[in-house]
């Protein structure tokens, strides 16, 4: 314990100790946590062997926080909790304090200043989700957008702890980098190849980059009014929109056939059953800024369909394995098309398609 509570030496690279801003009774209590508690929707209490408590108080925050936002979560954190705050993976703020009688202030006062106490336990938990336009030079939407927009409508599922088990849901703004496996996924989804700006290619692209680039080698070097430029075989291609960043002329987002698809099942958690993959249930969904009110509607379809028929503590990926994936879309009343087949070529290779028995 006393050489874990040594804060190691800078390095270069990396994030720094995390040990200099714990609260003291995380220090002090490290790898001693013997049980945890959950006293109200956004509050969490978790006891260590030695008898000594700490209760932490989730507010969702917006994720791009402007500096007087900040100031104002770190005044409160300053006044109403110990000082010390920490951030979740999913742009959650969390106050740590030791003892009981300082929850209910701190709550009132985060909720006075207009943030929003929850996303513990079996709630619909803060949107994670990517850069979008603000930040990244690819994005076909603006991530930090639709997640506004969405908890905007389920602001009483965060709040609240009446889902039948811990929603996690995330966005992607492109179709190939951040993101990541979500009971619900909002995914950007290109449904038309590049159509290339041959003027530019050759001042702005290294051509063998974009081509190494392609996951099905459909780019090829070209000659297009006598200068190089590429060509891309658009039976081959699958619109992922991975020659983009390297190659910005390989113009693929279009405000008509740049869509939103939405994905469920996904499932990094080993808790109770494997960790799964999420699949497509709805694709070619309008990417309709400033609200994204049809993205949303499907959303709120899955999530109230999972709330009636989901038992207690089933995620969504142990509910769609109950009830199977027709009564999935028999109860949503999404339509099953033929987008839903995954008929990519390369996927022979991840489906199990052999007859041998695998452990
Ligand atoms: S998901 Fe894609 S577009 Fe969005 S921030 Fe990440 S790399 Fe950029
Ligand atoms: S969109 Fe994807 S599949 Fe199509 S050409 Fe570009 S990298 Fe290849």
């Amino acid at each position: 314990m006393a050489q874990a509570q040594e804060m190691r030496s800078p390095i270069e690279s990396g994030c720094p100790d995390g040990f200099q801003y714990m609260h003291p009774v995380m220090r002090r209590n490290f790898g001693m946590w013997d049980h945890h508690d959950h006293p109200a929707p956004g509050v969490l209490y978790h006891e260590s062997e030695t008898g000594e408590g700490i209760w932490t108080v989730r507010a969702g925050t917006q994720r791009i926080l402007d500096v007087f936002t900040l100031r104002t979560l770190c005044d409160i954190g300053d006044q109403y909790g110990d000082g010390y705050v920490r951030f979740t993976t999913r742009s959650n703020i969390e106050y740590m304090v030791d003892s009981e009688a300082k929850v209910e202030p701190l709550v009132k006062a985060l909720e006075d200043a207009g943030f929003v106490v929850g996303g513990t336990q079996n709630s619909v938990t803060m949107i994670s989700h990517t850069q979008g336009w603000l930040h990244c030079d690819i994005p076909g939407t603006d991530a930090s957008g639709v997640v506004k927009a969405m908890m905007d409508e389920l602001i009483d599922e965060f709040r609240n702890t009446n889902m039948p088990n811990r929603v996690h849901m995330t966005t992607s703004c492109c179709q190939i980098n951040c993101g990541g496996q979500g009971d619900i996924a909002i995914n950007v989804q290109h449904t038309k190849p590049p159509k290339i700006n041959h003027d530019l290619v050759a001042n702005v692209c290294e051509r063998p980059s974009v081509v190494a680039r392609c996951p099905v080698a459909a780019i090829r070097p070209a000659v297009v009014n006598g200068k190089p430029s590429l060509e891309v075989d658009e039976q081959k291609c699958m619109c992922c929109g991975a020659c983009f960043p390297p190659c910005p002329p390989m113009q693929i987002n279009d405000a008509e056939h740049t869509k939103l698809s939405i994905w469920v099942g996904g499932n990094h958690s080993n808790a109770r059953g494997k960790p799964t993959f999420q699949k497509l249930v709805a694709s070619g969904i309008p990417n309709n800024p400033p609200r994204w009110p049809e993205a949303t509607a499907i959303v709120k379809r899955i999530l109230r369909t999972y709330q009636e028929d989901g038992r207690d503590w089933e995620r969504i990926n142990d509910w769609i394995e109950r009830i199977g994936w027709p009564e999935f879309f028999n109860k949503t009343g999404l339509p099953f098309t033929r987008y839903h087949v995954d008929n990519w070529r390369g996927s022979r290779n991840s489906l199990n398609a052999s007859a041998h028995i695998r452990q």
